[in-house]
């Protein structure tokens, strides 16, 4: 039985654990590059993979959206590896050992990658659903973004058709952030709202 299992909505955990279990410290993403090269081949699912192993994988919409604007959702597949001092781990090698404490998902002794895995499990899940109702989505998996966003300016956008963006790596919980660095002029509006998500109740913050 997989650590997650209990957590598990449309298979979100499912493949965050996966991840946890294939090294992906920055530098050394080759690995989880082709878990998704082999993820996307196993559905047929449209796919490229660069030189520096970013990976897009393309999916049609779905159950009633199909005819709706492509989405473009983007996350990085590396991340930050750290361990406590007394911790021997080979994080080139070696899965993560996670386990769930008190609701929390933890990695013992080390980091967890939750930064940004969480959003390629995310990611995974929508484009493995075949229940999930969704417009078409490219799915752009980047490397080396904790070392200066280098598979990001190495990715060739042209292979890319959406104009609506959806970055999936923010800080806080529960917050949205809506906004776009490329415009010379730029007004400032920002709006709170609250609204329910799966019984909860979400805040979000749009910038724009
Ligand atoms: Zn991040």
């Amino acid at each position: 039985m997989n650590v997650l299992e209990q957590f598990d909505q449309e298979r979100v955990f499912y493949f965050f654990e996966e991840i946890t279990k294939i090294p992906h410290g920055s530098g050394n993403e080759k690995a989880l590059s082709d878990y998704l090269v082999a993820f996307a081949k196993e559905r047929n699912l449209y796919y490229i993979q660069d030189e520096a192993y970013n990976v897009c994988i393309k999916k049609n919409g779905a159950l009633g959206c199909e005819n709706g604007k492509t989405v473009i959702l983007q996350g990085h597949i590396d991340m930050v590896c750290e361990k406590n001092s007394d911790v021997i781990h080979d994080f080139i090698k070696e899965p993560l050992d996670i386990y769930v404490e008190n609701g929390f998902i933890h990695a013992r002794g080390t980091t967890l990658g939750a930064d940004n895995g969480i959003a390629v499990a995310y990611m995974l899940a929508l484009l493995d659903s075949n229940t999930i109702p969704h417009p078409p989505l490219e799915g752009v998996f980047t490397v080396d973004e904790e070392v200066g966003m280098k598979g990001a300016f190495q990715l060739d956008t042209s292979i890319l058709e959406g104009k609506w963006f959806l970055n999936m790596d923010t800080e806080e919980e529960g917050v949205l952030l809506s906004g776009c660095a490329g415009v010379e002029e730029h007004v400032w509006i920002c709006l709170w709202f609250v609204c329910q998500m799966r019984g909860r109740v979400t805040k979000f913050l749009f910038v724009a």
